[in-house]
């Protein structure tokens, strides 16, 4: 791209874009760099610059950039149509892949309600989990429970049942009233099955991240303690509601991360990476139960009245068909497994550096917890340096996130994995 082209991006950017999660004041100083292309694990400039997607542009590539199965998926469909309803109407690609979510979910999961955010996957299931209460009369099961430092999206209803101070405390008084449970891994269940016997009569449903809190900081949690949540549930008929907007499509080393603990949660909440990354797509899997909680007669005004626009858009949804098949095609969980142990392997090097005082890994999300008050910005830091070596991340606070696409090669997580260790190792020394 001619120089000036570049520069001019530049200051329109700053002149008219407002960056998500971004002190704008931050970024003002500094220079954008603005992506203009991609090829596999590799994003590039406007500049030229090549860098790893070290984060899978924000925890959703899957299988690389421009996979030509997917590019070729798309331009099909695009032939066909973009955009059509599912509001009283419906569209070939969204049964098709609605057949399919149900084929590799769960056992037990059988409807597909589609949105297209994480944001909308949870508060659809937070919605439905709640009215099926109120439609079949267990009208006092309202209350919502979640763990401490849960995240699961941005739009209210998400953030009601949120954890995370920085992002949403100034919201208390404008969302609904939750319980979070205290403490982490088997002090949490603890906690749940306390609050379950004293008034499970009046909870609706748990919410989670399965496996992995994942905006919390990559917080992994012990084996087990997800299988005893869902017994303690059951027990207590309360709804389980696992997010796997970010564990999801293989993350973690199966395609869901409830399936490493034989779970079948109530509602399963995806997005990220089930258009392989291409486009916004997210769906809500649920059971025959909750389905038929909704079945009445129209004047008994029980049904769930919510869908937005773009639910199950046609190009997307053959996207996500295609995300799917190259699962199939490629074996991309039997090729994933020795890329985990490689990364586990490499980071437990990390440790020989002063400022990391904690490695979390779960499958292929890994964080890397750093030394410092969250005004010392490490973590920007840190990402900051590593683009000079041809990488990008993004940090949680002073959590190094470490989650390439799936389809990385070894070679390239080597890469990946020694850029970030020297990075780190700058800023240590004031490099
Ligand atoms: N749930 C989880 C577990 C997430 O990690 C995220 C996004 N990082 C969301 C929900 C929200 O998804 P979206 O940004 O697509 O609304």
């Amino acid at each position: 791209m001619p120089k000036s082209q570049a520069e001019h991006l530049k200051q329109w950017d700053r002149e008219y874009i407002w960056h998500p999660f971004t002190q704008m004041k931050d970024w003002l100083q500094e220079e954008p760099l603005i992506i203009d292309s991609a090829k596999g694990v590799y994003l590039k400039d406007i500049e030229g610059n090549v860098y790893i997607d070290g984060v899978s542009s924000l925890w959703v590539n899957v299988h690389g950039h421009r996979h030509a199965a997917i590019d070729t998926a798309i331009a099909a469909q695009l032939k066909k149509i973009s955009h059509s309803t599912l509001l009283g109407l419906s569209n070939t690609p969204a049964v098709q892949l609605a057949k399919q979510l149900i084929a590799i979910a769960p056992a037990g999961l059988t409807k597909v309600f589609y949105s297209d955010n994480g944001s909308t996957s949870v508060e659809i299931a937070i919605k439905m989990a709640y009215q099926y209460w109120q439609n079949t009369k267990a009208t006092k099961k309202t209350t919502l429970v979640h763990l401490s430092n849960s995240y699961h999206g941005d739009t209210l209803g998400s953030v009601s049942v949120g954890g995370i101070d920085l992002f949403h405390k100034v919201y208390r008084k404008l969302i609904f009233k939750t319980i979070a449970l205290k403490g982490h891994g088997w002090e949490a269940v603890d906690d749940l099955e306390k609050l379950l016997k004293a008034r499970g009569k009046s909870i609706a449903a748990l919410v989670v991240e399965p496996l992995v809190q994942g905006a919390a900081g990559m917080l992994v949690w012990p084996k087990g303690a997800l299988k005893k949540m869902r017994e303690l549930t059951r027990q207590y008929n309360v709804f389980l509601i696992a997010d796997e907007v970010a564990t999801g499509f293989g993350r973690t080393g199966t395609m869901f991360a409830c399936q490493q603990e034989q779970v079948v949660p109530d509602f399963l909440c995806l997005a990220k990476g089930i258009t392989g990354g291409y486009l916004p797509l997210a769906a809500t899997l649920t059971t025959q139960k909750v389905y038929d909680g909704f079945l009445f007669d129209h004047k008994d005004q029980k049904t769930f009245f919510h869908g937005h626009t773009y639910t199950g858009n046609p190009l997307a949804c053959a996207a996500a068909l295609a995300n799917l098949e190259v699962f199939k095609k490629e074996r991309t969980l039997s090729k994933l497994s020795p890329k985990i142990k490689y990364m586990a392997k490499t980071l437990k090097m990390f440790y020989n550096l002063p400022n990391v005082v904690d490695i979390r890994q779960q499958g292929f999300m890994a964080g890397l917890e750093l030394k410092g008050s969250l005004e010392d910005r490490v973590g920007a830091k840190v990402c900051r340096q590593v683009r000079r070596y041809g990488v990008i991340l993004r940090p949680l606070g002073n959590v190094i996130v470490l989650m390439p696409p799936l389809s990385i090669t070894i070679e390239e997580l080597d890469f990946l994995l020694m850029a970030t260790y020297r990075a780190i190792e700058d800023i240590e020394s004031g490099r």
